[in-house]
This record gives C-alpha cells, sequence and structure tokens, in this order.
C-alpha cells in the first residue's frame, strides 16, 4: 500500500476521535464455492473528519462494496466498522437504520428527489420523517453555501440536473451528519454540471467542516478530493494523501 504521508499505525476502534469512519479486516464474499466473489479482502481504512475522500479503483474493484460496508447499508462477513465512534457491526437492523438516519448522509447518482416537493420541501423531509426541528439557520448556511436561495420554491422538474444534485446535497447535509457518502454524484451530469456539484462538495468540506467520501471512477472528479483511496481486487492499494495529478494517475495505472 502506498502512503504518502506518515500514518499512524491501524489501531483497534478505541480512540477513534479523529476518525469519521473506519474499517478493520473488512471482508464481503459473494456467493459460495467455485462461484464465490471476494468483493473485500480484509480491508483496513481510516477516514479522518474534516476531508473530502474519493475512493477509486477499476470496475468491480469493490468500490461499492466498501462504501455499502462503512455506510451500514450492506453487512460485511468480517471485520468491524465504526463510524463517528460507534461500532456498526454488531448492531441490529433497527439500530442501525436510526444510527444511519441521525449520523449518515448519502448523495446517489440519480438524485432520488420527490418530484411533488419543492426543493425545500425535499431538503426539510428527512429531518421531518426523523421528527427532527429543521434549524432555519441551519437551512440558510447550507442553502447558501450550495448557491440554492434562488431555486428553493421549485419543483425537480423546474431545476437542472446539476440544481437538483446540489437539492440532494443540501438535504444529506442539513441534519449535520457525522458522514456523507456520495455514490458516483456525478454520474448523470454533463461536465459543466459536475464541475458545478464537485466544487459545492467540497465547499461543504472546506466551508461547512463536513467529511464527504466519494466513490468515482473519473479522475476529473477525484481531482476535486483532498485524499484518494485506491482499491482494486478488493484490497486498498493506496490512501494519498493530497495527491498530486501525477502521483493519482500512475497510482491508479499500477492498479489495474
Ligand atoms: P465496483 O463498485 O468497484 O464496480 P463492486 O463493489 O460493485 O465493485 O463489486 C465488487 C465485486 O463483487 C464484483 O466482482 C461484482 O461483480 C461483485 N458483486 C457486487 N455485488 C454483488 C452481488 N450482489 N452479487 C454477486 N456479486 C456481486
Amino acid at each position: 500500500m502506498t502512503i504518502t504521508q506518515p500514518q499512524p499505525q491501524p489501531q483497534p476502534h478505541a480512540n477513534t476521535g479523529a476518525l469519521a469512519a473506519s474499517a478493520r479486516g473488512l471482508t464481503r464474499t459473494y456467493g459460495r464455492g467455485d462461484a464465490a466473489v471476494h468483493a473485500l479482502r480484509g480491508v483496513d481504512l481510516d477516514l479522518p473528519r474534516g476531508r473530502f475522500t474519493a475512493i477509486m479503483g477499476p470496475s468491480g474493484s469493490g468500490k461499492s462494496t466498501l462504501m455499502h460496508c462503512l455506510a451500514g447499508l450492506d453487512a460485511a462477513d468480517g471485520g468491524t466498522v465504526a463510524v463517528d465512534d460507534v461500532v456498526l457491526t454488531g448492531l441490529d437492523d433497527t439500530a442501525l437504520t436510526l444510527f444511519r438516519r441521525e449520523r449518515v448522509g448519502f448523495v446517489f447518482q440519480s438524485f432520488n428527489l420527490l418530484p411533488m416537493l419543492t426543493a425545500e420541501q425535499n431538503i426539510a423531509l428527512p429531518l421531518e420523517l426523523a421528527g427532527r426541528r429543521l434549524d432555519p439557520a441551519r437551512l440558510a448556511e447550507v442553502v447558501d453555501t450550495l448557491g440554492l436561495r434562488d431555486r428553493l420554491s421549485h419543483r425537480p422538474s423546474e431545476l437542472s440536473g446539476g440544481q437538483q444534485q446540489r437539492v440532494a446535497i443540501a438535504r444529506a447535509l442539513v441534519a449535520q451528519p457525522a458522514i456523507v457518502f456520495a455514490d458516483e454524484p456525478t454520474g448523470n451530469l454533463d461536465s459543466e454540471s459536475s464541475a458545478e456539484v464537485l466544487g459545492f462538495l467540497r465547499r461543504s468540506v472546506r466551508e461547512l467542516g463536513h467529511t464527504v467520501v466519494m466513490v468515482t471512477h473519473e479522475l476529473s472528479a477525484a481531482a476535486y478530493a483532498d485524499d484518494v483511496v485506491v482499491i482494486a481486487d478488493g484490497t486498498i492499494r493506496a490512501h494519498l494523501v493530497s495527491p498530486t495529478a501525477e502521483v493519482l494517475a500512475s497510482t491508479l495505472q499500477d492498479a489495474r
């Protein structure tokens, strides 16, 4: 594994205060016997708070499986995951659902907005469903960071793809999650809208202090991240801290 800066040695889950999420010995196998696919082969990973991390790797390398296990959407076969100092492996389904609702934000490739609701209603919906109060100051902060002030009364069909994804990001951020997982968030956007959305994701990290983990296969998208985790064949090959474009490109080349 390549690391461009000294990293602390992996420790058990104690004392993870500076970490938004971590994994130890994570394994995930699909199928059995001859048909078994080892999607994760013992992943150790520490994701610090307040960073924008991209997860990159060839198609089928385990990016989505890793993200789903870190987010508590999929159960690993072995190893442990902690998010915001809570060990997820071992929580029952109800506790896991509550934890995700309270502490984790999601942004998907398809924006998943409700068409009959305005942008503002879409942003507020998860908090309402959780029975939590929407803090107007917090809403204003997120809306302004994402440049949505003059779009709040529009329905999704009246917004561009980039604007719809910004609404989805605002929805993920407004509850102040400990970590936001974004799965190919620019996969349905043209290059101009992609740049805009990625720029706003980066602002949410730099200006609002959020932690964002983004799965992407696009070098141009990863360039917006602070750090890049490179995965190949279910194994972490590198955790690059603030890599240059050249280092990132050559590390990805080696991972193929
Ligand atoms: P990536 O996101 O990097 O494209 P995935 O995590 O989706 O990779 O998949 C990793 C490996 O696990 C691939 O070989 C894929 O075919 C396999 N895989 C993923 N999901 C399933 C599933 N539900 N059933 C069987 N195999 C799966």
